[in-house]
């Protein structure tokens, strides 16, 4: 990736202190170490010291990201800084943000709100340059004393035996030996760790380049992520507006294969595209700059003995979408209330497989969307370029092909329906979209928000008159007033709602059983994984069932020619007619028929 740096951000400097590890004759044993300070190892330690853990990052550099690679934070990310306690000043400081525009040529194609509903406290997205987070997260760092943070301190090698991981570290004075009972390998996509482990990290590779300009500019576009396919500024090809704070605003073009990058990083020549977007008149200053490809990886395994991989060490995905960094926090919410309750001797070591199992349906999830929204951005062949196109003409005036649009389906948190962790549904009579693996929807209390009353422990949620009591389980009890709640939840009387402490939902009913709880929640800390058979709703995928059929209609014309594939196509409607009546043939003629205006 080449770069030039920002200007309205000047990264803060964390100089290398000596630990008295350092001075010990034999390695020091911690219960944790994370190595990187990225958004996942960062997030990951204060969860580890929420939960009164302590532990130890290695930080390789002497300051957050250079330059803001990151900017759009989700909704699941934020309720987790939330749960931290570190949101207000990342509310306070990024750009909040619910609707997205999607443009085609000059035309808008359609737009969409990502929180149409109200009773949530944190909002679909904030745009926030990923230096902010990082730093908003150092700064609390440094406040914590269960939090040791060594920067300018690299991990060099790592072996592991059953007892210990044991880490060669490098700091600007002489080397020294670490050990942990655990290593959480934060290290980014180069991950050494990973590489020193000679653990294969393996994927598709896009040849597709992307300008990022973040620009500073007045004017008067609003708070929206603003997608255009083809515009007439960047023919052929798609550009993404977006605010950020401080008055910068991102700027990502897409540029094609076959480029110079030296040529095109030129800061004139940037200048010039610019111009032909914004017009003559805006005036604008590049703030920071950078030309970029990516690919969509992943490692096949996540939990290596006592070395655990997050972020993006252990998978990566396209920018669109958000899915990197938020994935990567997801990744550590997932995993560290596992290991907490491991470290506490309260679960067995075999809960860290459900995070094996649960994280690796998610990445793929997220692979899926990265590589399908990377197909539609940059169709890889005529067809698919032809189908893309005729979607996008479709989308105006046709709700089906507007599902069909994919300018990046942005995070959202992943659904563990297929969890061993959760508890077979015992009624089946529930009124409400939310299911078993969902994270808990956010709805108002009568005191506050419900993901406020949650916290960092299992809770219990109830409705009714109850006398249920658990050292670790949160009682939280839902009353009469309660009606966002009641209604989003469908709670009648002695309903209830059992919480993981990563907030997401893994069993319900609608008796109070004191035996029926307990045993849930004792499933839910891997202790009954293997005896009950899981009776789930298999949802992988299905908000966006409509993009794997589209994959199948442009994959079916791989290898063909054109006047091949013409004549798929031909057959394709030909058969198509048996599935319709007269009357859809004549709709969707007109459909297809109509002109864009
Ligand atoms: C152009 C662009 C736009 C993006 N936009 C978004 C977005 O809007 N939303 C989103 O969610 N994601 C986005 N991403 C992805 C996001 O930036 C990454 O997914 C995120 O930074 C991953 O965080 P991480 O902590 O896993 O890894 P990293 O951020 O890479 O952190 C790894 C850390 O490990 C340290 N390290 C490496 N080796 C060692 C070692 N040997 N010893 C000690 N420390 C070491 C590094 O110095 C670094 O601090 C974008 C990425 C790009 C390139």
């Amino acid at each position: 990736m080449k770069w030039v740096k920002p200007k309205t951000y000047t990264n803060p400097i964390f100089h290398y202190q000596r630990s008295p590890d350092q001075d010990k004759s034999t390695p020091v044993r911690h219960q944790v170490v994370i190595v990187g300070g990225g958004p996942t190892g960062l997030v990951a330690a204060l969860d580890l010291a929420s939960r009164g853990i302590s532990c130890v990052i290695i930080m390789k550099e002497n300051t957050v990201v250079l330059g803001s690679r990151a900017i759009c934070f989700a909704k699941k990310t934020l309720e987790i800084i939330n749960r931290l306690g570190l949101v207000d000043k990342m509310l306070d400081k990024g750009i909040v943000w619910n609707v997205g525009k999607v443009f085609y040529n000059e035309d808008l194609s359609y737009e969409f709100n990502l929180l149409p509903e109200d009773g949530h406290k944190i909002p679909a997205f904030i745009n926030l340059q990923q230096y902010y987070f990082e730093e908003y997260l150092v700064d609390a760092i440094h406040e914590s004393p269960l939090i040791d943070l060594r920067w300018e301190q690299e991990l060099i090698d790592v072996e592991q035996d059953e007892e210990k991981v044991k880490i060669t570290i490098k700091t600007p004075e002489e080397n020294y030996l670490l050990e942990a009972e655990y290593l959480i390998a934060c290290d980014g996509v180069k991950s050494p760790t990973r590489t020193k482990l000679n653990i294969p990290y393996e994927g598709e590779k896009f040849e597709e380049n992307f300008l990022i300009a973040d620009i500073t500019m007045e004017n008067n576009f609003p708070t929206e992520r603003w997608f255009w396919f083809d515009p007439p500024f960047n023919k052929d090809y798609s550009a993404l507006l977006h605010k950020q704070p401080d008055g910068v605003w991102r700027i990502d073009l897409q540029l094609g294969q076959e480029i110079d990058k030296d040529e095109e990083i030129d800061q004139e020549r940037i200048k010039e595209r610019l111009r032909q977007m914004l017009g003559d008149d805006v005036k604008f200053e590049l703030e920071w700059t950078s030309i970029y490809q990516f690919r969509c990886m992943r490692m096949a395994k996540f939990v290596h003995n006592r070395i655990i991989f997050a972020g993006d060490s252990a998978h990566l995905v396209s920018p669109f979408g958000a899915r990197g960094a938020n994935g990567g926090v997801q990744d550590v919410d997932n995993l560290i209330w596992k290991l907490a309750y491991i470290l506490k001797k309260q679960a067995p070591r075999n809960l860290l497989n459900s995070y094996d199992e649960e994280r690796s349906d998610a990445t793929n999830e997220n692979i899926f969307h990265s590589t399908n929204a990377t197909d539609f951005i940059s169709p890889k062949s005529e067809i698919s370029l032809q189908f893309r196109n005729a979607a996008l003409d479709l989308a105006q005036h046709n709700s089906f092909a507007r599902t069909l649009i994919n300018s990046g389906r942005l995070s959202n948190p992943f659904r563990y329906v297929n969890s061993s962790l959760n508890s077979p549904e015992f009624d089946t009579e529930w009124e409400t979209e939310i299911q078993l693996g969902y994270t808990a929807k956010d709805a108002v209390l009568n005191d506050g928000f419900l993901i406020d009353s949650l916290g960092n422990d299992f809770s219990l949620l109830v409705y009714g008159q109850i006398s249920f009591q658990h050292d670790l389980i949160k009682v939280i009890t839902i009353s009469d007033l309660d009606t966002d709640i009641i209604q989003k939840y469908d709670f009648r009387d002695n309903s209830w709602y059992l919480i993981r402490p990563d907030h997401h939902i893994i069993a319900r009913g609608r008796t109070v059983d004191t035996k029926t709880i307990t045993s849930a929640f004792q499933r839910a800390l891997g202790e009954k994984q293997n005896q009950t058979i899981i009776e789930s709703i298999p949802d992988l995928f299905t908000k966006y069932k409509n993009d794997d059929k589209y994959k199948q209609l442009i994959d079916a014309h791989k290898g063909l020619n054109k006047s091949e594939s013409e004549l798929l196509n031909s057959k394709l409607l030909l058969l198509f007619l048996e599935k319709i009546s007269e009357v859809e043939l004549k709709d969707i003629l007109a459909t297809a028929k109509k002109v864009k205006e």
